[in-house]
């Protein structure tokens, strides 16, 4: 494993840990494009994701990505023999299986919540995820597993949090609790301002 591109992942996975929660186990949603091509290039998913994510994972697919491998038939029967073994996460269609496509970029939502990394081949995939802020994009390339590099709506978004014109969810939560310890300070100064110092309540007040 080249040591660069080791390094140049090690930059992007700090980037979605400080500006967007990731932590690990990082989640995985992989697809069976992706599945197809480990296999013909031998590249053992299982071993090499952690291994180049420098991290725990927990790789998972969804019932539909699974149900698509089944109907294209016995081509893609190693794949789907890889894609079964993956934590089969729940989606919205479970009575009627949507195109493993549609599937996993209705699993990402507008802001990726479950904060997911998705491993695909699938350029409509890929075109969707680079529309979201905060999707880490895993693909192979000369058989090896890359992690592209930020798209520019998660670069906008980080740029915008930083402006003071959006803000992360980071953010939010230590603004939540500054309140919440302002609220119960004041109300503490108050009570001691009755105790003792009756004008200086009426000025608050
Ligand atoms: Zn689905």
């Amino acid at each position: 494993m080249g040591l660069k591109r080791q390094k140049v992942a090690k930059k992007t996975i700090s980037f979605y840990k400080y500006n967007f929660s990731f932590r690990e186990p990082f989640q995985i949603l992989i697809d069976g494009t992706f599945c197809q091509l480990a296999l013909k290039n031998k590249i053992q998913i299982k071993e090499q994701m952690p291994k180049y994510l420098m991290g725990e994972v927990q790789l998972c697919t969804t019932n539909c990505a699974l149900k698509e491998l089944e109907t294209l038939g016995k081509e893609l029967y190693g794949a789907r023999i890889i894609l079964q073994k993956f934590q089969s996460r729940r989606c919205a269609h479970l009575k009627d299986p949507v195109p493993a496509s549609e599937c996993l970029l209705s699993m990402l939502g507008e802001t990726n919540p479950h904060n997911y990394f998705i491993a695909t081949q699938d350029h409509t995939v890929t075109a969707g995820v680079k529309k979201i802020p905060g999707v880490p994009l895993l693909y192979i390339i000369l058989n090896t597993i890359v992690l592209d590099k930020p798209c520019q709506a998660s670069l906008d978004h980080v740029k915008a949090v930083s402006l003071g014109e959006l803000v992360s969810t980071a953010q939010q939560q230590s603004i939540r609790s500054l309140k919440e310890e302002r609220a119960s300070h004041s109300r503490t100064e108050r009570g001691g301002e009755k105790r003792g110092r009756g004008n200086r309540a009426i000025l608050t007040l």
